[in-house]
Order: C-alpha cells, then structure tokens, then sequence
C-alpha cells in the first residue's frame, strides 16, 4: 500500500510494476486502484493520464483522483479485455500531459512570483487549467489589473537559461524563515515538515508546494499571457505555454 502523502515522489518516473487491489465499472467509466502508482491524481488541477497493462487486458486512464482515505489512486478509464483483482500490471503515465501539467505548473509559480515581487504583496495563486490553457487566479489582486501586463515580460527573462526547480524539504519553522511568515496563515499547523520549491537562479524566495514541476526553467517555451480580467477582487491571468524537449 502507498504511503499517505501530498505530493508524488518520483515526478520524473513514468512507470512501474504493481497489482491490482479493485476494479468494477460505476458509473460509465472502469475504476482500477493498484497496490502502487506513478499517477497524480487532479487536486485540483490537472492530473495525469495513461493506461494500465494487464496480460488480458489495458485500461485507458482518463482520470485520477484520490480515493476516500487518500491513500490511493483511482484510476477511471475504459477497458479493453478483463482486468481482475490481483493481476499484475504495468502502470504507464502519459508524459505528454505530466510534463504538459508540470510546466503550466511550474509557470504559475513563476508569474505568482513576479507578481509578489512588483507589487509589494503577498498572495495565494490557484492555477485552473483547461485543455487548451492555464488560468492562474492570483486571490484578492484584482486592483492590479493594469499592471499585469508587465508579468509576462518579467517572466519571460528566466525562461532562456538553466535554472533548475529545486525540491527540498525543511522543518516548519526553517521554511517559514526562508518562505516568509506569510505561509504561516496558508500551510495547516499540522504539518511540520514542508515541502519546499525553489527557482534557483531568480532572486524569489521559495514556496510550500506539493505539486508536480518541471525540473529546470529552460523547459519552459512560448509563455504568452492570453488574457487577463478581473473576476471581484481577484486577477484572473490566461495563459498558455510549452515543453521544452531538451
Ligand atoms: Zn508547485
């Protein structure tokens, strides 16, 4: 059984051998939960995509969400010939949407950054992202509407060149050291060890997160903002971008 956790340990793997704990059809789709998956489950952007081999059978993996312990990926598809409990199986993730993910990802961070660092402020960025772009709703910075349009300049200066996303992780009160007492307010009490991103190579502190990144900027290409709007008091910034093969 997987551990309990937030955030996926092997970002960059995209595959493994495993067994099958439960599969039925509910509700129109095929739900298959393994002992073990690379899978990131949509929470709530994204998530992954890819299928599941069986010997006499493949499920076609459209969703991934958690089930009610998060403990576990459910996996929601079509199947193809028969998928039964205890079969071994290989789980194989879609690259092209995890690094899709990863890099709409990874670009919030950036923009979220840039924003905290021209106008002064702290702020929570929620990235919703659609099949065809990423909205980054930047929480309570709608008076800075006419100042957005700076951001994609700013942002585009450190996508050119290697800067790697660091991953570390830190006691509480370290993080919040070098994170700032804002994420006090925003990461639970609870949780005394934080995961940490860091976008080496920019002057920008680095931010509590379990979500999947690219690992370096220079995979990051066509950054465009799309469209920006006020939605009350937030900045809802759209925008679309690329991964880089290196
Ligand atoms: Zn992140």
């Amino acid at each position: 059984m997987t551990e309990p956790r937030l955030y996926l340990e092997r970002p960059f793997d995209f595959e493994n051998e495993t067994e099958v704990v439960a599969a039925k059809s509910k509700k129109g789709s095929f739900r298959v939960t393994t002992n073990c998956s690379l899978m990131e489950p949509e929470n709530p952007e994204g998530g992954d995509a890819g299928e599941i081999l069986g010997t006499n059978g493949v499920v076609r993996v459209e969703r991934v969400t958690w089930d009610g312990n998060l403990r576990n990926q459910v996996h929601l598809g079509t199947l193809e010939g028969q998928l039964i409990p205890g079969d071994r199986v290989t789980v194989r993730v879609d690259r092209a949407r995890r690094r899709r993910n990863g890099v709409y990802h990874t670009v919030s961070h950036l923009l979220t950054s840039v924003a905290r660092e021209q106008w002064a402020t702290d702020m929570i960025g929620k990235l919703q992202l659609s099949p065809e772009d990423g909205t980054l709703i930047l929480l309570g910075q709608g008076d800075h509407l006419d100042h957005a349009a700076a951001l994609e300049y700013a942002a585009s200066q450190y996508l050119a060149a290697d800067r790697p996303v660091s991953v570390t992780f830190l006691d509480a009160d370290q993080a919040v050291a070098r994170c700032g007492t804002f994420f006090q307010g925003v990461v639970p009490s609870s949780i005394r060890r934080w995961r940490v991103v860091e976008l080496d190579g920019t002057p920008f502190p680095p931010i509590p997160c379990g979500g999947v990144h690219v690992d370096n900027l220079n995979k990051v290409t066509n950054l465009k903002i799309t469209a920006i709007v006020r939605v009350g008091d937030d900045l809802n910034i759209g925008y679309t971008c690329q991964y880089a093969d290196a």
